[in-house]
């Protein structure tokens, strides 16, 4: 049954089955939560399952998983089922088209007609007047589904009109486990991509764990001892990360970084460490500062991260971090 087959997520599976057995599933729904959680994968089995042509409905109910009607939309080619991907900016007026017109004809083979927006919050004025439209007047038979990382972006009067179903990070156990079963790769890069995917399941099944380590490396040399002596350099760096789109992902990495330095510091469990493969040069920068000084230096690079989505200067946001560490790397006049 398509519903089993959906890794975690016990508590939204609950609330949409119960919904769908007292037939009381609303109109307009938000499934929200991280990226790459396993949200648009829920709304495809929730249409599957509205939509599935076998009978009788199993208890709890489910979709059959092999019907024509489940076949389709599982291949995209459901007639009443539409996927959609929003854009900010360019193609905004043929989404808005497509939204107002996926609903003006009852559904032509199954009971209800579907939509399933991803990136819900990417919507902009128009499209998201026409979106709003379509969820205060639903039209009989339908059901739309949005789907957002970033659900505070939506209007509010949208969300107001949504049925929330919040969806959480899986634990690492289970994103290790559907790794080894789905992939089987060496058992260090299972562990990686457990870690580093913080229970975003879809990105630990789809990353490439020698491409992660190659941008890992790139970035972290940045706060290698070595290069945090070499002033001008370092600046350099810092001016080309922040120019650059990859400003993110450094500060991603570097969050990581100093995170796994507090917890080898302390002696935590080793089994939470993103950057497993690099306890030697963890435990050589560790040995070197003090624990107050790295809880300090993981905070402040916590405090990086809230910055880029204040947009606040990533230059100065990266020196800031890179200055601090070297001062703290230095031996201390006697
Ligand atoms: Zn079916």
């Amino acid at each position: 049954m398509p519903f089993d087959t959906i890794i975690g997520h016990e508590r939204p599976k609950r609330f949409l089955q119960a919904a769908l057995r007292s037939q009381r599933l609303a109109h307009a729904l938000l499934f929200h939560g991280e990226e790459q959680i396993g949200k648009l994968l829920t709304a495809r089995v929730l249409a599957q399952a509205v939509n599935c042509e076998a009978s009788p409905t199993p208890d709890p109910p489910d979709a059959c998983g092999v019907c024509r009607s489940c076949h389709q939309i599982e291949t995209g080619a459901h007639p009443d089922v539409t996927m959609l991907t929003a854009t900010s900016g360019k193609g905004e007026t043929d989404q808005t088209r497509e939204i107002e017109s996926r609903f003006i004809y009852r559904p032509l083979i199954g009971p209800r007609k579907i939509v399933i927006l991803d990136n819900a919050d990417l919507l902009r004025r128009e499209a998201a007047n026409a979106l709003l439209k379509t969820i205060e007047e639903p039209p009989p038979d339908s059901l739309i589904i949005l789907v957002s990382s970033r659900p505070e972006a939506l209007l509010p009067t949208i969300r107001s009109r949504c049925q929330e179903i919040r969806f959480a990070p899986l634990a690492l156990d289970q994103v290790e486990a559907a790794v080894r079963r789905q992939r089987g790769l060496p058992e260090p890069d299972t562990h990686f991509l457990a870690v580093i995917a913080g229970g975003r399941l879809g990105l630990a099944l789809e990353a490439d764990p020698e491409a992660l380590r190659a941008e890992r490396a790139e970035f972290l040399r940045l706060v290698s001892p070595e290069s945090v002596e070499r002033t001008g350099a370092l600046l350099a760096a810092c001016e080309a990360v922040a120019k650059s789109d990859q400003a993110e992902a450094a500060f991603g990495w570097l969050a990581t970084w100093f995170r796994d330095l507090v917890l080898v510091k302390v002696g935590g469990d080793r089994a939470r460490l993103v950057n497993s493969d690099c306890q030697a040069e963890l435990g050589a920068l560790a040995s070197r500062l003090p624990v107050a000084t790295m809880v300090d230096l993981a905070a402040y690079v916590e405090s990086m991260t809230r910055g880029l989505d204040r947009n606040l200067n990533k230059q100065l946001l990266l020196e800031g971090l890179l200055l601090r560490l070297r001062a703290a790397l230095q031996p201390k006049a006697a």
